[in-house]
């Protein structure tokens, strides 16, 4: 274990202490929890406001009159409040609701690119997508002739941004970016891609899951269209999410799911649609949800991300030499501007019998494609191991995961 401070300024372990999963044993182990880009641990006042929500306020939002809809409702509308803050929307009503990215990304699929498609349009992706940012644009252009293009990565990682913007041609219609990926932790120049997107005349959407976890972010300043993120990486309650996008676009899209909530009028010679964002809004959304995710804006927001970026860049750049001291170790994604993400191998081991054995040792860490098979043919691999972090991680914990490995390399080598 390492004896060095962890922190002048930043205390972890008074952090760790909000959360209280951290603290649990495996196999016997204590937990060390490096999954933390699949989901995060979720503060206890994000638990307590989903627990609340369902012992004393609970009630359908919207449709009641009553104290105890009024509460829901005021706390399912404080989540589109706190993530209009958290991401500097111009105005609450642009952020959408959703159930996470994936839904986020889908609405903007069918209800802006679809109507807009014809055969011979294209969507200009990349390499590094989750496959939500890839497989709903296969659908939307198998239904309308066009043709999804990736954009190609460095060895490092790194997106060939002016290969990028060559391949922003007049039959492109819409560019779809991740602002951090997954896999490889690159952060990518969302700013500069948005301005080359906007003199051209092509919208632009960012997938934010990796990125809103770890930095600040000002959709204003970025300058893009559409911005997707998800609830349970940023500490909050799975199943709960968000779509920002441009006014404009907002008020032009049809709705997606059609139901309550999302109506003016409903007659069987037409029905009036709410405005967004609520006509994107259909059915009984996850309250509680959103209850907690309220809390877990709350929480960064006190924590602040110049700490807690600093922390987290401290111990990226820690596991990173640490792991590379381990003979056979190769790691995927060296940018310039990363998030705290590594994947890797071990050379001679199978990454899933490599995850197995340090899920014995208390480790949890990813191994698989993680929803990025265009990557991994990219690299040739089939699966990496992925170690990602959170500021709630400490020095000590990347000490027993570097150890565990040593220890299983041994009986798998
Ligand atoms: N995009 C990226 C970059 C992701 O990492 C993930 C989740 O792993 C998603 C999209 C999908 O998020 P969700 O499953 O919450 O919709």
């Amino acid at each position: 274990m390492n004896a060095q401070p962890q922190s002048p300024v930043f205390d972890v372990e008074r952090i760790r202490a909000d959360f209280p999963l951290l603290s649990r044993t495996v196999h016997g182990k204590p937990l060390v929890y490096l999954d933390n880009a699949n989901t995060s641990q979720k503060p206890a006042v994000v638990i307590d406001a989903v627990d609340r929500h369902y012992r004393e306020h609970n009630a359908n939002v919207a449709r009641a009159v009553h104290l105890l809809g009024e509460e829901a409702t005021a706390a399912y509308e404080s989540a589109r409040d706190g993530l209009a803050r958290f991401i500097h929307a111009e105005s609450r009503d642009d952020i959408v609701l959703t159930s996470g990215t994936t839904q986020s990304i889908n609405l903007v699929a069918y209800s802006y690119a679809l109507p807009r498609l014809k055969e011979g349009d294209s969507i200009l992706t990349t390499v590094m997508e989750h496959h939500a940012n890839i497989v709903p644009w296969q659908l939307v252009a198998a239904r309308s002739g066009a043709k999804v293009k990736a954009a190609p990565i460095d060895e490092r990682g790194e997106l060939i941004v002016e290969k990028f913007f060559d391949m922003l041609t007049p039959e492109v219609k819409l560019a779809c970016v991740t602002h951090v990926s997954n896999v490889l932790g690159t952060v990518n120049p969302v700013r500069e891609i948005a301005r080359e997107c906007r003199k051209r005349g092509i919208a632009l959407l960012v997938d934010g899951s990796q990125a809103v976890p770890h930095r600040p972010v000002d959709v204003k300043a970025l300058g893009c269209d559409f911005y997707a993120l998800t609830g349970h990486k940023m500490l909050g309650p799975t199943g709960t999410g968000a779509l920002w996008a441009r006014r404009e676009h907002l008020q032009s899209m049809p709705p997606f799911f059609g139901g309550g909530e999302m109506i003016r009028e409903v007659r069987f010679d037409g029905t009036v649609f709410a405005d967004a964002p609520h006509k994107f809004e259909a059915g009984t959304p996850n309250i509680a949800g959103f209850a907690g995710l309220a809390q877990a804006i709350g929480y960064y927001e006190e924590l602040g991300f110049e700490a807690t970026h600093a922390w987290e860049q401290t111990l990226l750049t820690y596991a990173t030499e640490r792991l590379s001291e381990i003979p056979g170790v190769r790691i995927f994604g060296q940018a310039k501007d990363k998030e705290p993400v590594i994947s890797f191998l071990l050379e001679g081991a199978q990454a899933t019998d490599l995850a197995t054995l340090l899920d014995l040792e208390g480790i949890a860490v990813r191994s698989g494609h993680h929803c990025a098979h265009p990557l991994m043919q990219f690299f040739g691999v089939p699966a990496t191991l992925r170690a990602s972090l959170a500021f709630y991680n400490t020095r000590a914990e990347i000490d027993a995961f570097v150890a565990a490995i040593l220890k299983v390399r041994k009986l798998l080598l």
